[in-house]
């Protein structure tokens, strides 16, 4: 089947599709680091990202990935030896706590399994058996990218506070920024992280670190912080140079300023929407594929389901088996089953994932439902049938709460 012509469409859960915007604007010569146009729009972009982010507090940008500013947070906040709580929900709670441990700190672990979000009431429990507040700082993740579930970070916020414990709240929101309703200031977070490469539709480089009044006066109290990691000088920079511990990453800055752009364009409160409304359409396909055959939804409960990404089961190997074949014959990339392996299936080739994080649209979503239906009929993977027109009807008559 002739399935190379047109544009390919990346539906993973990062990096994700870059908008033609993002694109031209890092379509440029080398600029001046020195003075003009570069230097002069840092300020503005920090502020934009702050925006994003929902804080007044700070923030410190590193030439890194996502695993970057795990390092980065912890190194601000947490001495080694000190102990911390990870509320483990998937693969990516899990690797966060192994750089803690790599780094010398205590790692407490409350785990949640692969299907289920973090219950706050375990976690006040927790911290109310912790009378001398050993532990420093509660690890969550806003969506774990690898079961796509959402953990309600306003809730483990008021845990702490029923447990007057007084740790720092800290949210990873690599994948959930700007696609997931995320309010730092008013959900009570002290350390957000998040990346360039997901709902900010820049390319993989920027590591983002957004810091409260609180967690900055624990940074003052650590007895060493490793020069490159502090974030002293990157949020309070007296030269430009300093915002970035070296060289800046010059046409990173240029697409993410487009990247603010659009989405300051379009308005905070309706790029969530946008993921809402889109989020729907794929959960209504995918209840009618699993009405009739084995594709099921990792999470069952809406309430826990990221607007980001949907991670899907099917029966090994078909995960893979679509995958491939889209890629093959429809231009469509879908993600990896990521964390998922068990016994029955080592390499987790049972399971994928859909991105439908960023630069989206309903077109572009309709073409990736289109496109799994289209891998379920050629592969006689058994499937509910009118999935797509289920999708379709979604997005045009929206339950409450979705866009219109
Ligand atoms: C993508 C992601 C990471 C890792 O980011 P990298 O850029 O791959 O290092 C960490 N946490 C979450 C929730 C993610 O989605």
């Amino acid at each position: 089947m002739p399935g190379s012509g047109g544009r390919p469409h990346l539906a993973i859960p990062g990096p994700s599709i870059m908008p033609d915007r993002v694109l031209r604007a890092m379509h440029r010569a080398s600029p001046n680091i020195y003075a003009g146009e570069l230097p002069d729009m840092m300020p503005g972009v920090i502020e934009d990202l702050c925006k994003v982010a929902r804080t007044d507090g700070q923030a410190a940008i590193y030439i890194s990935n996502g695993h970057g500013v795990w390092e980065a947070a912890l190194a601000n906040t947490v001495a080694p030896g000190e102990t911390v709580l990870a509320l483990v929900t998937g693969r990516f709670g899990q690797g966060w706590a192994e750089v803690a441990e790599a780094r010398g700190i205590a790692v407490e672990t409350l785990d949640f399994g692969k299907q289920a979000a973090a219950d706050p009431a375990r976690v006040e429990e927790l911290l109310r058996a912790d009378k001398g507040h050993k532990i420093k700082a509660v690890l969550a993740t806003h969506v774990d990218t690898s079961t796509s579930i959402l953990n309600d970070i306003a809730g483990l916020r008021s845990a702490l506070d029923a447990a007057g414990h007084p740790a720092l709240l800290m949210a990873d929101c690599i994948a959930s920024l700007a696609c997931d309703r995320f309010e730092m200031d008013a959900w009570g977070v002290d350390v957000m992280i998040a990346a360039s490469q997901k709902g900010l539709m820049t390319p993989p480089g920027l590591g983002l670190v957004f810091f409260s009044a609180k967690a900055a006066e624990a940074r003052r109290g650590l007895p060493r912080v490793a020069k490159y990691w502090d974030w002293g000088p990157r949020a309070e920079p007296e030269l430009f140079y300093q915002y970035f511990g070296g060289t800046a990453p010059t046409h990173h800055i240029y697409g993410l300023r487009e990247a603010l752009d659009m989405l300051l364009e379009e308005g905070l409160e309706a790029v969530w929407a946008r993921h809402e409304w889109l989020a729907q359409a794929v959960w209504a396909a995918c209840g009618v594929w699993g009405a009739d055959g084995p594709l099921r939804m990792n999470v069952a409960d809406v309430a826990n389901r990221s607007r980001a990404v949907t991670s899907l089961s099917l029966r090994a190997p078909d995960g893979r088996r679509l995958r491939e074949w889209l890629e093959a014959e429809t231009g469509v990339t879908l993600g990896i089953g990521l964390g998922m392996n068990t016994e029955d299936d080592p390499k987790a080739e049972g399971f994928f994932r859909i991105g439908h994080m960023g630069h989206l649209n309903a077109h572009g979503l309709l073409g990736v439902l289109g496109a799994i239906e289209s891998g379920l009929l050629a592969l006689d993977i058994p499937h509910g049938l009118g999935a797509v027109g289920m999708a379709a009807r979604s997005l045009a008559k929206p339950a409450a709460g979705a866009a219109s």
